[in-house]
């Protein structure tokens, strides 16, 4: 990222989160090495930042809000535990509603995960 989005981000993050100085050191740190088309998963900023879920996704929603993310889904078989297929919409879901693998019935609402996708920032 440019310096001038990520520290934006972090000016951001200061007013609307009570974060630590460890925990904004590891955010920009993070946002520094992000690139346009990366993906974030919200659980890896929760384990990094070690906050709670919810507040991991209020982080990212902050980014998205400036123009900075977009949320894409991941699709993950709860049989054979195939993921990795990136979609953007629940349109584009409909070409993957069979798993290629196990051939097992995929529906949107419980075989896809919320995720995020840096845009906007090189
Ligand atoms: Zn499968």
């Amino acid at each position: 990222m440019q310096k001038r989005v990520w520290t934006s981000i972090i000016e951001n993050l200061k007013q609307e989160h009570e974060l630590t100085d460890y925990q904004l050191n590891v955010l920009s740190t993070q946002l520094k090495l992000l690139k346009n088309n990366k993906i974030i998963y919200p659980g890896h900023w929760k384990s990094l930042l070690n906050v709670k879920m919810e507040q991991a996704y209020e982080i990212l929603e902050l980014i998205k809000a400036m123009g900075y993310l977009e949320v894409v889904y991941e699709i993950k078989c709860s049989r054979c535990h195939q993921e990795g297929i990136i979609i953007r919409n629940i349109r584009e879901f409909e070409k993957y509603s069979v798993c290629d693998i196990c051939n097992k019935e995929l529906n949107f609402m419980d075989n896809t995960i919320r995720i995020f996708m840096v845009i906007n920032s090189d």
